[in-house]
């Protein structure tokens, strides 16, 4: 959903809307980023402000996710759900003026086209930000035994010896006989 930056009032404007599952993980394909998709609708309850033509968005986004152990590959959902706040300039603008007044409000500033802001594009940077730093699907996962591949999560094995024999331990041995 598109917003005319002019027609937002002083007093600021409450949404709330939803990105459906379908529509936020044609985003996701698009960005390439296979490893993760949504399960559920993209929900943001938010309040934009227009502060001469500097767009203030606040609020809140939940999505729930599907995702991809780093470690062990499994699936796991994990939920993104958080409060933010950003700032939106005018392209032009912040190339003209520098950042020295942005840097007052102490927090990311990105750009829009100075005419209307795309909060779709508003909620899925927030997705991003709300992912985990590192994508395991428990802090403790063993992952995959990287000899044999096992999912070391419900399975042992027996690759778990410190050297694995190869030709040349052998041939140490026989060496030191002889
Ligand atoms: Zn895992
Ligand atoms: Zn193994």
């Amino acid at each position: 959903m598109k917003i005319r930056v002019k027609r937002i009032p002083e007093e600021g404007k409450k949404y709330a809307f939803k990105v459906d599952t379908k529509k936020a993980n044609r985003y996701f394909t698009l960005l390439k980023t296979s490893d993760f998709s949504a399960t559920t609708d993209l929900e943001g309850r938010i309040e934009v402000s227009n502060l001469e033509g500097m767009v203030i968005v606040e609020g809140n986004i939940e999505v729930n996710l599907k995702m991809r152990c780093s470690r062990c590959l499994g699936p796991f959902p994990y939920l993104v759900s958080r409060h933010f706040r950003s700032v939106y300039a005018p392209f032009s603008e912040t190339c003209q003026e520098e950042d020295v007044e942005l840097k007052s409000y102490d927090m990311d500033v990105s750009t829009y086209n100075g005419v209307d802001l795309d909060l779709d594009n508003v909620l899925f940077e927030q997705v991003f930000l709300g992912m985990p730093a590192q994508i395991l699907c428990r802090p403790d996962c063993k992952g995959l035994c990287p000899a044999c591949g096992v999912n070391l999560n419900h399975e042992t094995c027996r690759c778990d010896a410190p050297i694995p024999h190869t030709p040349f331990t052998v041939l140490k041995k026989l060496k030191l006989k002889g």
